[in-house]
Formats: C-alpha cells, structure tokens, sequence
C-alpha cells in the first residue's frame, strides 16, 4: 500500500474538475490537490481553495523519525464522555461526529480543546521511522476560538489482536452511502491506548484544505484490532491516507 501512495500523481485537467459546482471542488486521493477548481479559468486565489496543500512548508502527515525526538514537557489529558454520537460517511472517510453540546475535552496544560469528531485512515498516515500501521484514528479537536489539536491514534492488526468492541461499534453502523447518519451510544475513551508517550509536532489538516495551524499529537502507544475487524473497515475505504509530506525543518518533540 505505500508503494501505491507513492506512486506518481497523474496531473488532472482543470477541465476535468471544474463539472462540479460546489463551494468546495471535489477531490479523492488519486490526484493533487492543489489545481483543483470549480472554474474553468482560475485568475483568483480563491479560485484554487487548495494551493496550501502544496505551498504550505507545515504540512501532515509526518515520518515520525524517532532519532530527531527531544523531550516536550507537555502533558495531555483527556476527558471524554459515554453520550449519543452520530456516524457519517463523507466520501472520505467514516466520521463519528459529537453533538456541539458536548463535554468531551482535552487539555493541553493549562488549555481547554473539545473534541468535535474522530475518523478513520487505513494505512495509517504518520509513518514512524518509515513504518505504516494498519489504520491510524484522529480525534480531532478546537478550542473556542478554532485553534486546533489532533490527537492520532495509531492502530496495528496483528493475528493475535482480541476483536476490539468499541472499534466494532463504529464498523456496525458505518453507513456504506453518504446519506444515513446513525446514532451511536459510544465513549471515545474506550478507543484510546495510553496517553502518556506521544510525538508533537506543528502540522496541517491531511485534507483538503490542509490549514496549518494545528497541533499534532501522535501516541507512542497503538490500539488493536483483528485483521477482520481491518478488512471490514477496508471494505468501506481502503488507502485513504495522504503520504508523509516534508519537514522542512520542522522539529518533532517527543514525550
Ligand atoms: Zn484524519
């Protein structure tokens, strides 16, 4: 599968995007993203809502190289709640949003981030040393005034994993149309691992529009689930993960 996130991108025709009119123009993991348009003849910069995916010098995801970690005093803590949740697939990846309601936050030190939903990439799109897992979890996260924190969750599916119960409770319901937006009664805390070891850094959405801005946390620790529980989620969306971009000098902090 890594060799298929590096293949070389097939340059896509303006043309061949601009059939859609959308705020946003459509885009998939097969081609750039940064031409993409919903005009025929872009002469504006908003014209081309994805050129950060390409100029951007802060983008995610990262190769976590181990050997470049220094030691960050941060410390995370998470606070997340059992309550109703919605699933949603959003052509992408499968979502699990929280009501805007909700109590479920992670602090950074001193600052408050409420957890506004988590998805899915399989493989994993954080690369330590140069190794994929299986799948990697977001949990994505803001604070009142739009700063972000992601926290990523790798996950690994080795033969001997046990099934994972709150990871199956997202794959009964996933929705295979981008229409049905069943409920879930789920505790996101039963997805996460330790949160003690992570790797910080300063990064980007891995989506269109890839703002930067937002605060990477990757945990050390990694989750389980079984190679079915994998090839279930696989059959709903399979290398939808955006390949390790550059550092260019960037530091990865460590704890
Ligand atoms: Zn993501």
């Amino acid at each position: 599968m890594r060799s298929l996130m590096k293949k070389t991108f097939v340059i896509t025709s303006l043309l061949a995007t601009s059939v859609i009119f959308a705020a946003d123009p459509h885009w998939t993991y097969d081609e750039p993203w940064e031409n993409l348009s919903n005009t025929t003849t872009p002469t504006k910069a908003s014209d081309l809502p994805y050129a950060e995916c390409s100029l951007g010098q802060k983008q995610s995801p990262v190769d976590l190289n181990t050997a470049k970690a220094v030691t960050s005093t941060n410390a995370l803590k998470t606070a997340y709640k059992s309550e109703s949740l919605t699933v949603v697939n959003n052509g992408h990846s499968i979502k699990v949003n929280l009501p805007t309601t909700t109590k479920s936050v992670l602090a950074i030190g001193s600052e408050q981030y409420t957890l506004l939903q988590y998805h899915i990439h399989a493989p994993s799109e954080h690369v330590v040393n140069g190794r994929a897992s299986a799948a990697e979890i977001h949990f994505v996260h803001s604070t009142p005034d739009g700063k972000l924190a992601v926290v990523g969750v790798l996950v690994d599916a080795p033969a001997t994993a046990k099934k994972n119960a709150e990871f199956q409770k997202i794959l009964d319901v996933a929705p295979s149309n981008l229409t049905d937006t069943p409920a879930l009664i789920a505790d996101p805390t039963k997805l996460l691992p330790s949160i003690a070891k992570f790797y910080l850094y300063s990064g980007s959405l891995t989506t269109p529009p890839c703002t930067e801005g937002v605060n990477w946390y990757v945990l050390k620790t990694p989750i389980q689930i079984t190679p079915a529980q994998l090839t279930a989620f696989e059959a709903l969306y399979h290398d939808n993960a955006r390949p390790a971009q550059a550092l260019n000098g960037r530091q990865v902090l460590a704890k």
